[in-house]
């Protein structure tokens, strides 16, 4: 095919990351065009907890995680917009001997990896955070956690990369994508985009995205539950997880609290849709009472789920896709709202030619494995 490229770069995808990463590309020089199905950030970067955390990030993550964390604190400076973000206090509780231990040692990781997090007695976590139980042994304290308004999420980018000139074009789900001597050319029902290089940024989707080029990198589809309280007196002020991971906690300025963890519902990546399954919301629940006994007292009004990608090893697909010059793939990043933009932001640096100051995370490793 013989069409000109319209565009520097295409990203394919506009979460978090496909949308950090053209907003960062644009202002470095190329002519960007994002392509979404859909609106911008409404799926995982728009339905998540919002959690801004160093606890729960894997270890490899924590420079990008503290990176990101910096970026979401000054959102306003690079972003222009606001995403309702708050820095706060982060725990991590303990309240057997194996949580404990286990506290200790993942505490223990992270903080080599340069997370300020320490180990606090009962009495200590209490003056952090008087609303948890008195029933805990010790708690992971980080002065670095935070919490956005995910579902500002896309309304901020959407302004912020129209300012920056990028093409933003949502409701328009790409259909294939194939490779010519000038570079990529992307299948719509609106008609071709064309673009010199290209970044697959799909979340979940990454998978049937890498399939438009032949290759086959296996993701791994996670259905995580969340539920939100009426308001509420203020009955916490700090982010509150537990050592096992299975709980995110914290309460909104306006006074709803946010449920999570990772309780998984249902869904499906090509039907689309996603179910609830209320037995399983029960557990995180009742371990969300547990962690602060006044959140008994609130009603719930809304549960719901969203999509996350895992890789075969938990850490992200983000580089160059081998054999496909100009190729690019960026996601499935554990507590990916988190670290995301910087994740996004190394990648730019590379595309525009610069040494990225963090590494990237190069799915080599990944093809081997999943070569059968
Ligand atoms: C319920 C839930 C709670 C979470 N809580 C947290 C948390 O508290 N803290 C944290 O750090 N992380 C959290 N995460 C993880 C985080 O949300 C994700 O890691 C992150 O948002 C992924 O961003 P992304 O841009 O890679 O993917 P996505 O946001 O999924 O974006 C991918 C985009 O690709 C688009 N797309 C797909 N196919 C096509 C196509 N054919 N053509 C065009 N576009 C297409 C989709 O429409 C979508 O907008 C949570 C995830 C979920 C689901």
């Amino acid at each position: 095919m013989s069409t000109a490229p319209t565009y520097d770069l295409g990203v394919i995808g506009g979460g978090v990351v496909g949308s950090t990463l053209a907003l960062f590309a644009q202002r470095g020089g190329l002519k960007t065009a994002i392509i979404d199905r859909g609106p911008l950030c409404r799926e995982a970067s728009g339905v998540n907890a919002g959690t801004l955390t160093l606890q729960m990030t894997r270890v490899a993550l924590i420079p990008h995680a503290m990176r990101a964390h910096a970026m979401w604190a000054s959102a306003r400076e690079w972003l222009g917009h606001d995403v309702g973000v708050v820095v706060c206090d982060g725990l991590s509780l303990a309240f057997t001997e194996r949580e404990a231990a286990l506290l200790e040692e993942r505490a223990g990781k992270r903080r080599a990896a340069g997370a300020p997090i320490t180990i606090v007695s009962r009495d200590e976590a209490l003056r952090v955070e008087p609303g948890i139980s008195d029933k805990i042994l010790m708690a992971g304290h980080c002065v670095v956690d935070g919490y956005a308004n995910a579902y500002l999420t896309g309304q901020a980018f959407r302004a912020a990369l129209i300012e920056a000139g990028v093409a933003v074009m949502e409701n328009r789900p790409v259909k294939g994508l194939e490779r010519t001597d000038k570079g990529f050319v992307a299948e719509t029902a609106e008609g071709p985009v064309t673009f010199r290089r290209v970044v697959l940024a799909g979340g979940v989707w990454i998978e049937p995205m890498m399939a438009w080029l032949g290759v086959h990198l296996p993701i791994k589809v996670l259905v995580n539950q969340l539920t939100v309280t009426e308001r509420i007196r203020p009955v916490m002020r700090t982010v509150v997880g537990i050592a096992s991971g299975l709980l995110s906690l914290k309460q909104y300025p306006h006074g709803t609290v946010v449920i999570g963890g990772g309780w998984q519902g249902l869904g499906d990546r090509e039907r689309g849709g996603v179910e609830l399954v209320p037995e399983r919301l029960v557990g995180n629940i009742r371990l969300a009472c547990h962690a602060i006994p006044e959140l008994a007292g609130a009603r719930l009004a809304r549960g719901w789920a969203g999509l996350e990608a895992e890789t075969a090893d938990a850490l992200p697909a983000a580089g160059p896709i081998p054999g496909i010059p100009d190729a690019y793939v960026c996601g499935s990043i554990h507590s990916g709202y988190t670290s995301g933009p910087s994740i996004a932001r190394s990648l730019a640096d590379v595309i525009l030619g610069r040494e990225p100051d963090l590494p990237l995370f190069p799915i080599d490793r990944l093809l081997k494995a999943a070569t059968p």
